[in-house]
């Protein structure tokens, strides 16, 4: 698997699939959420709707992912994630790891070959950047899947720097 790193927008990502950080009730949000819906337009929505009905009642639970199509989005399939909220008493660690396991696993699903992240549970569930990043890298690289390509696309530039440091830092380990 080739991991590549970008700095810019999610949404204009020409990928298989994209990855969207969530919230449980799959209703939209703000972040990457709302920039997800506002550019692929109301067919994203209507299909959270129809997943809420059929199979996530009580919302996708932190930790899972559930695919929609893409809308507008040049990208073919938008995977619905939700990170956990960061906190400073619990080590939910293995939930965030969770995201990115359970993502790659329904672009397996979905047959998709390349697949864009952004920095899950970073913007306003305040998961500190670098550690953020060394569980994104970690996971992804530990994960036995048939995706060629991930690229992580970063909003900002101290975001794509801790996102390099964590790649380097996991090559010298392995
Ligand atoms: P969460 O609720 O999981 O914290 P957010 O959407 O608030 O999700 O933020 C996750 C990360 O995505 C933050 O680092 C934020 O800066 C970044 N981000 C926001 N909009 C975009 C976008 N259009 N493309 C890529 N990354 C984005």
């Amino acid at each position: 698997m080739d991991i590549h790193l970008v700095q810019g927008d999610i949404t204009e990502q020409r990928v298989d699939a994209i990855v969207n950080a969530a919230n449980s009730s799959l209703l939209g949000g703000g972040g990457v959420d709302g920039a997800i819906h506002r550019k692929g337009g109301p067919d994203i929505l209507a299909e959270c709707r129809q997943l809420r009905a059929s199979t996530y009642g009580k919302g996708l639970p932190t930790g899972q992912a559930a695919a929609t199509t893409a809308g507008r989005l040049p990208a073919r399939w938008v995977i619905h994630t939700v990170g956990p909220v960061h906190s400073a008493t619990e080590d939910r660690s293995d939930l965030l790891s969770s995201c990115f396991r359970e993502s790659l696993r329904v672009a397996d699903e979905l047959k998709a070959r390349s697949v864009a992240f952004p920095a899950v549970s970073t913007g306003v569930y305040h998961w500190p950047m670098d550690d953020a990043a060394r569980i994104a890298v970690r996971t992804v690289r530990e994960t036995s899947t048939s995706v060629r390509e991930v690229r992580f696309v970063l909003f900002d530039a101290d975001a794509y720097a801790a996102f390099e440091q964590a790649i380097g830092a996991s090559d010298a380990t392995d």
